[in-house]
């Protein structure tokens, strides 16, 4: 993907702007000696932007305009050390308001629809964000935040909602709950907006065989606005992306090279209108790719493939490189396993080893044992790791309403 004369302008002007102020990015470019850019080539002499500088920035050293100019701050979560925090200009929320209702026109929703919002409100970007878009587009926006099943199952029957907002894992729950008291019958859904983080196809499928709902990608990070740069459309093909906000660029994530198109590797992002903490060229650690070519749904704006990983998701084992999504891939394999599970990467003191254990859900009607040892040995034929699995009912596993950590190292 190459910058259009448009859009080097903009970083042009970004970074002028930048080396004007006394921001973590103004003082670094500064030092660098960049004083713009003027050419593709300048472009990519610029350095990469990460989540380790923002968090040396805490907590408002990459605020690029004057305090009287901030109208807002999210934070994006902090699992290890110090959190980030993001300053928003009144122009910055009015153009993540116009992209998310963007989102959702992209989705097929309109003005008469009506948005149950079950992400979190307050300092991630999540909630508000769902709400912010859904206000610019004019439909009726059901602020629920997170948990409350009750509440929540409810709400949506009474207000009879079109849309449900929600982390893939959140709307699993849900969907389970709608089928177990059979409400189905009594609730009004046509479409779910599932927020980006990387899940199964057996994961989609369930949540669609159990509510007959469309499903839509959001894409986002609250870094860059938060949820709402990107989604996916009818043709299931990738999500579009607004470019005259953002330039994404997909890199070899060890060698900082950019790749060609239609290859896989990491996300990195450049915003060209952001005015509070703009941010180029930065690291995401999504993977995905640049799908070549026009979209069949008539949209030209450029897509990206659904989130596949994390770069530092990845974790190595037995000498192994392994991610998620290939132990995903392998629960999709085995009758009546479900799409929850857990990874714990363990270290035998006895042997001196370390060991792979997998908790994965399966429906009552599958012998367990059985199922375990159907898992084991495709993991040992397709992964050359033997791992150690428990198998659980379905339903045992915790659904959360945020992101769900899948992977947890305790080997160090
Ligand atoms: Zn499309």
């Amino acid at each position: 993907m190459k910058l259009s004369d448009k859009q080097l302008k903009l970083v042009d002007a970004q970074i002028k702007r930048l080396i004007k102020t006394d921001s973590f990015y103004g003082k670094k470019y500064r030092e660098l000696g960049i004083t713009g850019c003027e050419c593709e080539e300048d472009f990519k002499k610029l350095p990469f932007s990460s989540k380790d500088e923002l968090r040396l920035a805490y907590p408002l050293g990459i605020q690029a305009v004057d305090d009287k100019d901030v109208v807002r701050i999210h934070s994006s979560s902090g699992t290890t050390g110090k959190p980030v925090i993001i300053p928003y200009t009144q122009k910055d929320v009015d153009d993540w308001a116009t992209m998310f209702a963007r989102c959702y026109e992209t989705a097929g929703i309109n003005k008469t629809d009506r948005i149950q919002i079950t992400p979190g409100y307050g300092l991630w970007t999540a909630g508000i964000g769902f709400q912010a878009g859904c206000e610019k587009l004019g439909a009726m926006a059901v602020p629920m935040g997170p948990g409350n099943t009750e509440k929540q199952l409810q709400m949506m029957i009474d207000l009879k909602t079109t849309v449900i907002a929600a982390t893939s894992s959140y709307a699993l729950l849900l969907s389970e709950e709608i089928t177990k008291r059979g409400l189905r019958d009594q609730i009004f859904l046509k479409k779910g907006v599932i927020g980006s983080e990387r899940w199964s196809e057996t994961m989609r499928q369930t949540i669609r065989r159990n509510l007959g709902i469309s499903l839509y990608d959001i894409y986002g990070l609250t870094e860059i606005y938060g949820p709402g740069i990107g989604i996916s459309c009818d043709e299931e093909n990738g999500m579009h992306y607004w470019d005259d906000y953002i330039f994404i660029e997909i890199i070899d994530p060890v060698t900082g090279e950019n790749v060609p198109d239609g290859e896989s590797g990491e996300i990195v992002i450049t915003t060209l209108v952001k005015e509070g903490a703009p941010l180029l060229r930065f690291r995401t650690h999504d993977l995905s790719r640049i799908i070549p070519g026009e979209c069949k749904c008539g949209s030209k704006y450029p897509r990206l493939d659904i989130i596949s990983g994390r770069s530092d998701d990845m974790f190595k084992i037995h000498g192994v490189n392994l991610f998620p999504s290939q132990i995903e891939a392998i629960l999709g394999m085995v009758d009546g396993v479900g799409s929850e599970y857990r990874i714990i990467l363990a270290r035998d003191n006895d042997t001196k080893k370390d060991v792979l254990h997998i908790t994965a859900e399966a429906e009552g009607r599958v012998d367990f044992a059985q199922t375990g040892m159907s898992l084991t040995k495709l993991c040992k034929s397709r992964l050359g790791v033997t791992p150690k699995i428990a198998i659980v009912p379905v339903g045992s596993l915790a659904r959360s309403e945020k992101k769900t950590k899948r992977v947890d190292d305790q080997r160090s």
